[in-house]
């Protein structure tokens, strides 16, 4: 599984090393637990949960290939500590900032568990709703549009793409105990009955106030994924059909960033260049390794994701919505260099984008194979990381 964006483990778990800063416990009048409330939740919680729950649910990550993603954990280090983030501020930035500037640390901790467990992303990929009942965003709004842009992509390549599911992710899961303790039992197989229901209930409780829009907080969901198990069950789960997931979240946070009009297009686009990955074998098709190997993967993605987004064939955006996309790959840039997961810094994702861009007009009325296609990738990838601001141009395609 490649996420586009999501909390990270490690970023939780920074979060959960915060020291605690002890404060009176305040009634509040509204929709939120008092502080006292939400501290006993979070002890509650932890002491349910057994002594190496967290190294389990990591391994399972493992074993479904399920990358931390950094982007977002950059934004995240960035809340917890700006003076220790190093690269600049991009809008996205800005706004997960301003979803935390008014959690407590209690509220953060909180957060994390919930994060580092990750339910609703489990309940999504193992327990999907029946197609029919699927729906995008927090009110539908974007239902239409994904599921026709997700036939579009899957009409431009060439790879066997009919049995790819695309699948909501809602925080609302939250509130939802038998499916938050049927996801956790699946990611803890030790856990009984009973034990999942207490921490299904707790996750509600956290989950199911004002402060976290009773369930529909973005940071629940602030990410998209493409998973595949490549035909093989998955061990301790069984068959789980390739996917990918759109959180409700994400797509929030781009409408608020402006970037409504061409965000959901890009991240499907972009996460339907992870499935043309894997069925080419072009994830394993490589020398690099670690931040090097992530990073050309997901900069591929969207060149991937640019290319079918611009092309006559495809997508057919024009240049302004084009320049909007590759603005939002800008804003997506993470900077975090020796992270496993590392994406790209905002330049190279903007050149990758426009690389994709300009391989979209040669030719204009063809679709190239995928491979084609990723050959010139390959080639033009040393420019496209180089530490300079330059433009991707026809001269770079050979
Ligand atoms: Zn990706």
């Amino acid at each position: 599984m490649r996420r586009l964006f999501t909390l990270g483990v490690a970023a939780a778990a920074s979060v959960l090393s915060l020291s605690l800063i002890s404060a009176p416990a305040q009634a509040d009048a509204g929709g939120n637990l008092t502080q006292t409330q939400s501290r006993a939740l979070y002890e509650k919680i932890n002491a349910l949960l057994p002594a190496d729950a967290r190294s389990e649910v990591a391994a399972l990550g493992d074993r479904l290939g399920l990358t931390e993603d950094s982007t977002a954990q950059d934004v995240i280090d960035a809340v917890i500590d700006p003076a220790d983030y190093k690269c600049g501020d991009t809008p996205a930035t800005a706004y997960v900032q301003s979803l935390t500037a008014g959690l407590t640390q209690d509220d953060l901790l909180n957060l994390a568990v919930i994060l580092i467990y990750d339910p609703v992303d489990y309940d999504a990929l193992l327990f999907p709703e029946p197609a029919a009942s699927r729906h995008f965003g927090l009110d539908g709004e974007y239902t239409t549009r994904l599921q026709r842009r997700f036939a579009g992509l899957k009409g431009f390549w060439d790879i066997k793409s009919s049995g790819i599911e695309l699948v909501p992710v809602h925080g609302s899961t939250l509130l939802d105990t038998t499916r938050v303790a049927r996801a956790l039992k699946a990611e803890l197989p030790t856990l009984t009955d009973d034990v999942a229901a207490q921490l299904a209930d707790a996750f509600r409780q956290i989950a199911d106030q004002d402060k976290f829009d009773h369930g529909d907080f973005p940071l629940f969901t602030f990410n998209a994924f493409a998973f595949s198990a490549k035909g093989e069950p998955v061990p301790g789960v069984g068959t789980v059909t390739d996917k990918i997931l759109v959180g409700d979240g994400v797509l929030e946070g781009m409408k608020t960033l402006g970037l409504d009009d061409i965000a959901p297009d890009a991240i499907l686009s972009h996460e339907f260049g992870h499935h043309v990955q894997y069925q080419d074998g072009l994830d394993t098709a490589t020398t690099l390794t670690g931040p090097e190997a992530s990073r050309r993967l997901e900069l591929m993605a969207d060149t991937f994701g640019s290319y079918y987004l611009t092309h006559l064939r495809g997508g057919h955006v024009g240049i302004k919505r084009v320049q909007d996309f590759v603005q939002m790959f800008y804003d997506l840039g993470d900077c975090q260099f020796t992270n496993v997961s590392h994406h790209g810094t905002p330049d190279q994702r903007r050149k990758a984008a426009e690389f994709g861009a300009v391989n979209a007009l040669l030719p204009a009325t063809r679709v190239l194979p995928s491979r084609t296609l990723d050959a010139r990738f390959e080639k033009a990838l040393p420019k496209i990381v180089a530490p300079d601001a330059s433009s991707m141009t026809v001269a770079d395609v050979s």
